[in-house]
């Protein structure tokens, strides 16, 4: 992996589980009983491959490994109706350690910031504004989107909305599938491996730079801005 000047960029794309909020224990928890309710066991490791997709992307993925289709439009309002109303009874996911500090100085620095997320749960969108600043401009979220990740469609939705050039910003995420959505749309990508899984499933699909912690990240970057 070759480094590269941090302070160079003039947009950045923070993915929100796992990178701004400490969200992915909430999400396997609830993803687990979700299906389980249906008759469906999964792994704590799916939750954490899957991370990134839709709530739609996930289920269709699950029902076709289980049954070769994809889930019902009932299906899936059961299930993700089921994992949202369990997500407001868990706690609420804490920030990430770094992360205000860091959006902050890139701020400060006159670079843009944009939060991309799979995910539509109000409560985190709530917290987003009013813990990190992002208005609704600066969210793309699984409401925005017909593929979602790991297609390169939520990233080169920000792209646009940023007015940048791909090679004028980054992306930080935490997911396989979401460094393979945005290497797809051809902009610079930092892994944080913030998870459960292995370090080469984020170098496998690609990501410029790795860092095992988002406090890591945060100091590093701020250092060389
Ligand atoms: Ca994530």
């Amino acid at each position: 992996m070759k480094s590269i000047d941090l302070s160079r960029f003039k947009a950045v794309f923070f993915d929100m589980d796992g990178v701004l909020y400490d969200s992915m224990p909430n999400h396997e928890y609830t993803w687990t009983k979700a299906f389980a309710a249906h008759g469906i066991t999964i792994n704590e490791e799916d939750a954490y491959i899957n991370e990134g997709r839709t709530g739609r992307g996930t289920i269709c993925l699950v029902y076709n490994k289980l049954y070769g289709r994809d889930a019902t439009d009932e299906e899936v309002d059961s299930i993700y109706g089921l994992k949202t109303k369990l997500m407001k009874e868990c706690k609420t996911a804490p920030q990430m350690e770094g992360m205000r500090r860091l959006v902050d100085a890139l701020r400060e620095k006159g670079m843009k910031t944009y939060v991309v997320t799979g995910s539509k749960q109000p409560t985190l969108m709530e917290k987003l504004w009013s813990e990190y600043g992002f208005d609704k401009e600066h969210i793309v979220s699984g409401a925005d989107v017909v593929k979602g990740k790991p297609d390169p469609e939520p990233y080169l939705i920000a792209l646009k909305r940023s007015g940048e050039r791909a090679e004028d910003c980054a992306v930080v995420e935490n997911a396989p599938m979401g460094v393979k959505s945005a290497k797809a749309a051809e902009i610079y990508t930092i892994a944080v491996n913030t998870g459960k899984l292995a370090d080469h499933y984020l170098t496998d699909e690609g990501c410029d730079l790795l860092y095992p912690s988002t406090a890591k990240l945060s100091d590093e970057w701020i250092k060389a801005l």
